[in-house]
Order: C-alpha cells, then sequence, then structure tokens
C-alpha cells in the first residue's frame, strides 16, 4: 500500500499519460517492456544507467531498452555521429551508403561465423528471413527450435508455442497450419533432439536447428555450457544448419557474442538490438560465403534468389549508429565491463537473498541477470524442469514491479536486469541499497 502511494503522490504525469494511452493505445502501451503496476512509466530523459520521468524522478535503468545499448543508453559519441548524417542525408534514401558497407564489414571481422552479413528491421525479421534461407539452401522444410525461447513474433516461431503439457496453440490468432513444419524440444533435452531429428530423415529431413546460445528466453532457462558445441554435431551428422539466434547476445556477450564466448560455429547468426547501437531498425542475419549466397542476385535475379526485403532495412541511420556503437564498443571494451557490472550485481543480490533468507534465485551470464522471485528455493539450475518450477507470475510480480519503480529501479518484468558499460561498481552499489530496501520489505 506504501508503494502505491508513492506512485499516487510522485507520478502525476506518468498517470495522466498512461490515461490518455488507454483511450488511443490498444492496452495502454505499445510496447510489452513498458507494462508497469500501477501505470507505466512516461520517460523523457536517458543517459547512462540512469532514466528520469516526467514527473523528475530518476531510476537506474536495468531493462537498458530491452539491451541494446552496451554502452549505456544516449551514448553521447555515438548521437552526435547519427546528428552529422542527419545533418547531411537525412535517416533513409534507399541507395546504397558507405555505412551499410562499414557496418558489414566490422560484423565480419568480429563475429567467427559470419562472412556476409544482411541487415534488416528487426530481429524478428533476421529470424524470419533465418527460416528462409535455411529452407533455400537445405532444400528442406522442418525446422526445430527449443521450448519457452523467444525468437521474435512471426507465426512459425513464436514464443510460446505450445501449452506444456497439452499440446494446444497458446498464441491466439496464429492457425495451426502456419505451425506446421515447426517443432520443438524442451531445453536441454538432446536426446529427444537427436530422435527428432532421426525421425525428420523420413520426411525429408531437417532445415534447421535454432536455439538461443544462452538458454531460451535469454537464458531464463540455463543450459549447459557444452550444449551449444554439442547441438552443432547433432547438426552436422544430420545435415541441418544450426542458427544462432543472437539477438540478445551478439557484441552483448563479447564482441565475438556467444559464438565466440562458446567457441561454437553456427551456419546462420540472427542479430538484432545491439546492431544498429540502440537506435531503431537493428536486424540481420549472417553466415559464411556459401550459404549466404542463398540470398544473392541482381536485377535480374529477383525470384530465383531467397527474397528478404523492407522499406527501411539498412537504412543510414541505423549503419551510422550500429558501426559507430560497434567501434566504440570494442574500443572501451564494453562488454566486458558490462559483464563485471553483471557479476557485481549477481553477487550482490544473492548476498541479499541469503540474507533476508528469500525464496528467490539469481544467475548472470555477463551482462544478462536473471532474478527470479516467485517461489524458487532450493531449486538447481540444472535441473531439466527448472523453467516449469518457476512460481507463477502471481500479483506478487505487480508489487515487486511497484517496489522496484518506487526504489528508483526499472527492470525487465521484475526478473531479468542488464548491465552497461555505465553500470560502475558506484552505480550498482547504489542499486543494490535499493534492493535491500525493497528485499527487507
Ligand atoms: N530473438 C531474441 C533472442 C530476442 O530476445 C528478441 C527480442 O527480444 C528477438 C529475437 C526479436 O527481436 P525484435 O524485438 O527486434 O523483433
Amino acid at each position: 500500500a506504501d508503494y502505491r502511494a508513492w506512485f499516487e503522490k510522485h507520478t502525476a504525469g506518468s498517470r495522466a499519460s498512461a490515461a490518455e494511452a488507454a483511450r488511443y493505445i490498444p492496452g495502454g502501451v505499445q510496447h510489452n517492456l513498458a507494462l508497469n503496476e500501477p501505470w507505466p512509466l512516461d520517460v523523457v530523459r536517458a543517459e547512462g544507467p540512469y532514466l528520469w520521468d516526467v514527473d523528475g524522478n530518476r531510476y537506474h535503468d536495468f531493462l537498458q531498452a530491452g539491451g541494446p545499448t552496451v554502452l549505456g543508453s544516449n551514448y553521447g559519441p555515438v548521437r552526435e555521429k547519427v546528428a552529422e548524417l542527419l545533418a547531411e542525408c537525412g535517416p533513409v534514401t534507399g541507395m546504397l551508403h558507405s555505412s551499410e558497407v562499414r557496418l558489414a564489414r566490422l560484423i565480419h571481422d568480429f563475429m567467427p561465423a559470419v562472412s556476409r552479413f544482411r541487415m534488416l528491421g528487426s530481429g524478428t525479421e533476421g529470424v524470419m528471413a533465418a527460416v528462409r534461407v535455411a529452407r533455400a539452401y537445405t532444400g528442406r522444410a522442418h525446422v526445430i527450435k527449443v521450448g519457452g525461447a523467444y525468437h521474435g513474433w512471426s507465426d512459425q516461431v513464436v514464443f510460446g508455442l505450445r501449452i506444456p503439457g497439452t499440446g494446444s496453440l497458446e498464441a491466439t490468432g496464429i492457425p495451426a497450419g502456419a505451425l506446421r513444419l515447426t517443432q520443438e524440444v524442451p531445453p536441454g533435452d538432446l536426446d529427444g533432439l537427436r530422435e527428432l531429428l532421426v525421425a525428420n530423415e523420413e520426411i525429408g529431413g531437417t532445415a534447421a536447428v535454432f536455439v538461443e546460445p544462452v538458454g531460451p528466453e535469454s537464458g531464463t532457462h540455463p543450459v549447459r555450457h557444452d550444449d551449444n558445441a554439442r547441438i552443432r554435431e547433432l547438426c552436422d551428422e544430420f545435415g541441418a544448419l544450426l542458427v544462432f539466434d543472437e539477438v540478445v547476445t551478439a557484441f552483448r556477450l563479447g564482441m565475438g557474442g556467444a559464438q565466440g564466448y562458446f567457441g561454437v560455429r553456427p551456419d546462420l547468426t540472427v542479430f538484432g538490438k545491439c546492431v544498429a547501437g540502440g537506435y531503431p531498425a537493428a536486424g540481420g542475419i549472417g553466415g559464411g560465403d556459401e550459404v549466404m549466397s542463398v540470398l544473392e542476385g541482381g536485377l535480374t535475379a529477383v525470384g530465383k534468389r531467397a527474397f528478404v526485403g523492407g522499406t527501411l532495412s539498412a537504412n543510414p541511420l541505423s549503419c551510422v549508429a550500429g558501426y559507430h556503437a560497434l567501434a566504440e564498443m570494442d574500443r572501451t571494451g564494453a562488454p566486458g565491463l558490462a559483464g563485471r557490472a553483471g557479476d557485481r550485481l549477481r553477487a550482490g543480490l544473492a548476498a541479499l537473498i541469503e540474507r533476508y533468507e528469500l525464496p528467490y534465485v539469481t544467475y548472470n551470464i555477463g551482462s544478462i541477470v536473471h532474478l527470479h522471485t516467485s517461489g524458487v528455493l532450493h531449486l538447481s539450475l540444472q535441473d531439466p524442469d527448472f523453467f516449469n518450477q518457476l512460481g507463477p507470475r502471481t500479483e506478487m510480480l505487480g508489487q515487486m514491479s511497484m517496489a522496484y519503480s518506487a526504489e528508483g529501479l526499472v527492470t525487465i518484468a521484475g526478473s531479468r536486469l542488464y548491465t552497461s558499460m555505465a553500470h560502475t561498481d558506484d552505480v550498482v552499489d547504489d542499486a543494490l541499497a535499493r534492493f535491500d530496501r525493497v528485499f527487507a520489505r
């Protein structure tokens, strides 16, 4: 009740925006990340590790726009390059721009398994392209994904494909036919994956296996460290392409992404988020020369190649921002610094959980920090059923969400926190003092 009182007293501007939004926007928010109890915060300023709302409240920003800002929010040197570009040619012309080439070359240099890169408008589009390229390249139709993985919101690989145990569709508006060629295996179930690959041999084989290399939902369900290498072997054995969805991990886990981190080379890599340096229209697909040749073709080859498009794909604004952000991240060592901040945050949260003997669990992989507060005491991260045993998303989550905001903390749904280079020790320690106050209550 106190936290609700804080909202009523200090967030009148956000409340007014939310009331108007509810009238004109379905559900009152344009983006799930903005969902908040008792109402969304209207944020007007962002800088490094902080956000400010329209009422002047400052928050520690562990949302980091959902992941693309490893340098911290609204990083000045990248903003300046974007401003120069805008003054010169505006955000988009539809013609070739040198920034596209420089960005593709940088990605080629950093990512072990990427020789050629095609920029697209979002991670979702990158995944759609990967499905198409894999089918075109292999001449096969079936694709396999891992249960609980988020690969964007396209029909074929939508999140929460099936309600566990029922086999029925969870997603409204997607006809069962759209999922006819999509198959799912539980996280970490490599025997199940092998069985499926064997069974598919009878029905034309498998085009691709899609994985989030840190585990489904950015590692919400953790996987064993060597799972990726073993999936690589299985793909080789059955002639399926291995697709790494690196929308979150590329450049966040390191400049070589998860493929550098785990030392495993996928056939195709999907990009999003960081690839446009925290600016809009962030997506793409990369791979070796041969597999990427499926996307080749001049004016006369249209219709022969696998088609991808997008009016705003590879616009100069996204490419300038992406190029300069990646170059800065490499120069400053941002992924490593963000990762150290993630370690410090996780260690601090773990100490608080222990001190107050709370049924919570926290873990991280670099700058991707997970915090589950819905009742998971004594559950091993290696438990194959970890994901299903997380407690239900109860009213408590709404209470926690209010508590975090009132203490000046913004997270992803109270359960995931991204750190950035701007999360210095002092910043993390101040944030931990705020978590302390929430957990103490
Ligand atoms: N793949 C993963 C692993 C993601 O986390 C996301 C978005 O969060 C996507 C794909 C979809 O990317 P976008 O939101 O740019 O469409």
